[in-house]
């Protein structure tokens, strides 16, 4: 099996995510992708992040319809801080036998230097990078070579329109009641005005 691993805040998923992940799961014929929202991402703490049961729940509406899409709960069920290297190393218990690839926008990848035991990581999967506006993805998947010379053929750059969207932009027009319409799937959308996700709070 060929398995995708999608990791991020997903505060909230958004079609950006969804269209990174259905890219990489046709250009690299991959037979899944596995989405992995993060606990408390250890570069953003400071900003209070949603709570993991509804960034989890937000996910689960999102990929109902996608039945190569799998979430898991895993990151959000250990305490601390989630570190790619040991979901990948749990990933790789879970599936020994399964090629991995590790999905990631390019603004990430300019900071995978200052991830955890980057070494491990990069010994279990091959790396799929997808352009982002703002983004010298090219630059960036240089300086990874040039750093880790031995993983030429474990980069490949995916192709993918750029799109403009972030869960921080959406977040600001949601506590401004600006619409989100198309922006983020319909159950989302519903999902988050039910539980009161992003409405303007004392402390934003
Ligand atoms: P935030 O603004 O809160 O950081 P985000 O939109 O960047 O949210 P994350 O959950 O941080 O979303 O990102 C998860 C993964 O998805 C990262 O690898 C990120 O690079 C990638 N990603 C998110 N949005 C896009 C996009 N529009 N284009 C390409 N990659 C994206
Ligand atoms: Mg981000």
């Amino acid at each position: 099996m060929r398995l995708g691993i999608f990791g991020g805040t997903f505060d909230p998923i958004h079609i950006g995510h969804l269209v990174v992940a259905q890219v990489a799961l046709e250009e690299a014929s991959l037979d899944r992708v596995l989405f992995v929202p993060a606990g408390v991402n250890p570069l953003k703490v400071g900003r209070s992040i949603t709570d993991g049961s509804h960034r989890l729940a937000m996910v689960q509406r999102a990929l109902q319809d996608c039945p190569q899409f799998t979430v898991t709960s895993w990151e959000l069920d250990r305490p601390g801080p989630s570190f790619t290297v040991e979901t990948v190393l749990h990933v790789r218990e879970q599936y020994p036998d399964a090629e991995l690839f590790l999905i990631i926008g390019a603004d990430n990848l300019r900071l995978l230097p200052k991830w955890k035991s980057v070494e491990n990581i990069l010994e279990q999967v091959t790396i799929l990078a997808l352009n982002r506006p703002g983004e010298d993805l090219k630059s960036s998947c240089q300086m990874m070579l040039a750093l880790y010379p031995h993983i030429n053929e474990q980069i490949r750059i995916v192709d993918m329109p750029g799109l403009d969207i972030s869960s921080t932009w959406l977040r600001d027009r949601l506590v401004k009641n600006l619409s989100v319409k198309h922006l983020l799937p319909a159950e989302v959308i519903r999902y988050s005005e039910e539980n009161k996700l992003y409405e303007r709070r004392d402390d934003q």
